[in-house]
């Protein structure tokens, strides 16, 4: 493992080498069958009992409860956005079938990124020629940021959510922005703080009195550290490449009622639904409705098994919070000697996976890229569609390989002044 690089890429992202290794041999021998595990059936007792043993650690460390299914499915983060809309869809239609007079179906979502600008453009698409369905922006925090960029959460006091709609989307963590909802930090509270409640989403302000079709994208945050007001939730989804397996996983946490018959919901005037996109298929084939990325799975399970024995999620969190502390104090160290520009305020919805700033000065980004490539470290360059610097701190990207960036972004900004 020493030619290996420090990888920052922001997905498909670093693996820890000790499950590289198991997942070596597991390639040549599945769990003592003399099968490799992309060679075995995903029916086989072996591969069942792995798939059990994976929901399980998921269960576990995130404290799903028994209202949740934890289900696996292919399509990654991009076909949850059609997936969440046509099943939430087929929910509504089934509880309210026929609309009244100026009634109407509507899916609200929260713009914080480019990644929910996407899960809205794909709403658009499905829903354009549907009579009696509206798509709501609860807020753009784009419009609300004095440089016109979605670089911090919004107030609380921005949200417009629709008294009853059909869902609510929001995405957890913006990998390209660098956004997430997080409560303000200690280290750098915002002036927004007091509106910012224990998690940075504004539960509070959700529609009361019902199950909430409440949507997160938890893509690229995923068992970083605990998910706030879980339950609640009707749907929760992340792909896998970023924290926990190769690209080709998508894991869901789905609500009981949110596993609708979406066959019968189209026969009232639901859009239909193919089957892979369908969670009540899914879910009454215990995810292998059909076949499975395997390897993704196996993957995933002994990521999840590497967590637990190292203590679990909170002890990831904790990992995670200085992680991110440690570079952000960096960024701000240089912004006082205007080597660097942090885009995201640590205490405004600064990522702790995703951190993003500049480097100011003619041809100083490159030069920091140079130096970083000369010490081993890879992919810190920033979103093509914003620039800058993205340093995507997950899981597998320890605290001294955090503590090596940091100690070069202090080497660089003395060697700009
Ligand atoms: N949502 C988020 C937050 C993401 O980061 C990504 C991918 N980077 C996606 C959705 C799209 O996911 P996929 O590429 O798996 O379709």
């Amino acid at each position: 493992t020493s030619t290996r690089s420090i990888n920052f890429s922001a997905g498909p992202s670093a693996l820890p080498p000790s499950v590289l290794a198991e997942a070596t041999a597991g390639l040549l021998d599945f769990a003592g069958t003399g099968i490799g595990i992309a060679e075995i059936s995903h029916r086989s007792k072996e591969f069942m009992a792995f798939l059990d043993e994976t929901e399980a650690l998921i269960r576990e460390q995130l404290q799903v409860p028994s209202t949740h299914r934890v289900l696996f499915a292919q399509g990654g983060g991009t076909g949850q956005f059609a997936a969440v809309v046509l099943n939430l869809l087929a929910r509504d239609v089934l509880v309210r079938p026929t609309l009244a007079e100026g009634e109407e179906r509507v899916l609200d979502y929260v713009l914080t990124g480019s990644w929910s600008k996407a899960a809205l453009k794909e709403a658009q698409q499905l829903t354009a020629a549907l009579p009696g369905v509206r798509l709501n922006t609860v807020v753009d925090a784009k419009a609300l940021s004095p440089n016109n960029a979605y670089d911090r959460t919004p107030p609380h006091s921005a949200y417009n959510f629709s008294a009853d709609p059909a869902l609510i989307f929001y995405c957890e963590n913006e990998t390209v922005n660098g956004v997430q909802f997080s409560k303000a930090s200690e280290s750098d509270p915002s002036p927004d703080a007091a509106d910012i409640d224990e998690t940075g989403f504004p539960f509070h302000l959700l529609p009361k009195g019902k199950l909430l079709p409440l949507v997160a994208d938890y893509s690229s945050s995923f068992m970083s550290r605990p998910i706030p007001r879980l339950a609640d939730h009707a749907v929760i989804y992340a792909g896998a490449q970023k924290n926990i397996a190769p690209a080709g996983l998508t894991i869901l946490i789905v609500r009981e009622d949110c596993l609708v018959d979406t066959a019968a919901a189209a026969l009232l005037g639901a859009p239909p639904v193919p089957s892979v996109l369908s969670y009540k298929y899914l879910a009454d084939g215990k995810s292998v409705p059909n076949t499975p990325p395997v390897f993704s799975i196996y993957v995933a399970g002994l990521v999840l098994r590497r967590m637990k024995a190292l203590g679990g999620l909170e002890a990831f969190e904790a990992v995670n919070r200085r992680k991110k502390e440690g570079v952000y104090r960096a960024i701000r160290e240089g912004e006082e000697r205007g080597v660097f520009r942090g885009k995201v305020g640590e205490g405004e919805g600064g990522s702790w996976m995703n951190v993003v700033w500049e480097v100011v000065g003619d041809g100083a980004e490159e030069r920091f890229l140079k130096g970083a490539g000369e010490r081993g470290m890879k992919s810190l360059k920033g979103h093509r569609s914003v620039g800058g610097i993205r340093a995507s701190l997950y899981n597998a990207v320890e605290e001294e390989e955090v503590a090596k960036l940091v100690e070069y972004m202090r080497e660089f900004v003395e060697a700009e002044t």
